[in-house]
């Protein structure tokens, strides 16, 4: 670990605790990072980022060989927050063969044909692997809660959407979690927490370059005009499912390089403090590997 506990549990929210995001600082950094110049300040997120990365790739390793546990990463955001670079720079360093990363967009005629967790459980990750999930089964309790008009496409019979209802889903995404984390695998949920002003810095900066164009669509300036409700589906979801087994962390996204130094922090130090190890051989395997040797070496001499 490169950032000290007591600094990433600021930005950890314990089981059942009432968040505000409001109260969240979308630029906050470390107290020993907001002491240094801009320039160090940068320098110091990115080797933070670059050892971080680093020992993500041994951990990895690891828990591949280990082949027992998997480890399941979720990022959700406002547009424009930076999941998609955070994804990218984050996981820069690991094997391709042990990492998958499923976009939840719009759910397909498929999806809505099945209960709201089926196309979830299809992507959860296999025993060794990493699974990044950009977007989520969350979105079941963001998008669809802010514009309830979705549901009817969902076809669920007698249903009533109220409070209960929300509650009900909060449920099951919480024993779908716990279910996951009892059989092997290590959840970390990432709320990636961007300033309304920061947003449409963003924004502008997509129109203004023909290079970023294709990143913006009409749809998200509508869903900025919603921002609020956004906010209070945000803190009320995280407050609802963030437990010991499949904790919420509400990263501050102002700053992307300080953003990217923090979440890879947090998923190499989770990794390396799973009990991994790399498999024991069998005495009979012992010996397969002696006799593979000898045969091996006999054939250059
Ligand atoms: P980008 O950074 O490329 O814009 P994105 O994740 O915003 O990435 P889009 O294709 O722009 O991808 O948007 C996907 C949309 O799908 C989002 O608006 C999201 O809210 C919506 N979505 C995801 N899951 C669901 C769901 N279960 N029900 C309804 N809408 C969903
Ligand atoms: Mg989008």
């Amino acid at each position: 670990m490169v950032l000290e506990k007591k600094t990433l549990d600021q930005l950890k929210i314990s089981p059942g605790e009432r968040i505000r995001l409001s109260e969240h600082d979308p630029a906050w950094l470390p107290e020993h990072v907001r002491k240094l110049p801009a320039e160090a300040r940068k320098s110091l997120g990115k080797q933070l980022l670059k050892s971080s990365v680093e020992g993500l790739a041994s951990a990895q390793d690891l828990l591949y060989a280990d082949d027992r546990w998997s480890l399941l990463v979720v990022f959700q955001a406002m547009d424009a927050a930076g999941k998609d670079s955070t994804i990218k720079h984050v996981m820069s360093g690991v094997n391709p063969q042990g990492c998958s990363v499923t976009s939840f967009k719009q759910p397909s005629s498929e999806d809505l044909n099945h209960n709201f967790l089926w196309r979830t459980w299809k992507a959860v990750p296999a025993r060794g692997q990493i699974g990044i999930f950009n977007r989520s089964h969350y979105e079941e309790v963001l998008v669809v809660k802010v514009h309830p008009e979705l549901l009817a496409a969902q076809r669920i019979p007698d249903v009533k959407v109220n409070k209960a209802f929300w509650q009900s889903r909060y449920d099951d995404i919480n024993e779908f979690e716990s279910h996951l984390a009892r059989n092997g695998t290590k959840i970390l949920k990432f709320f990636l927490n961007v300033s309304k002003d920061e947003q449409r810095r963003r924004f502008l900066d997509r129109i203004d370059d023909p290079k970023k164009h294709w990143k913006f669509s009409q749809a998200d300036l509508a869903e900025r005009q919603l921002w609020d409700k956004y906010q209070a589906a945000y803190q009320e979801a995280i407050a609802a499912t963030s437990s010991d087994a499949a904790p919420w962390y509400v990263i501050p996204a102002d700053r992307k390089w300080a953003m990217r130094a923090v979440v890879a922090d947090i998923i190499s130090t989770t990794i390396q403090g799973m009990d991994l190890h790399y498999p024991v051989l069998t005495a009979a395997d012992e010996d397969h590997l002696k006799a593979a040797k000898t045969s091996l070496s006999a054939e250059g001499s």
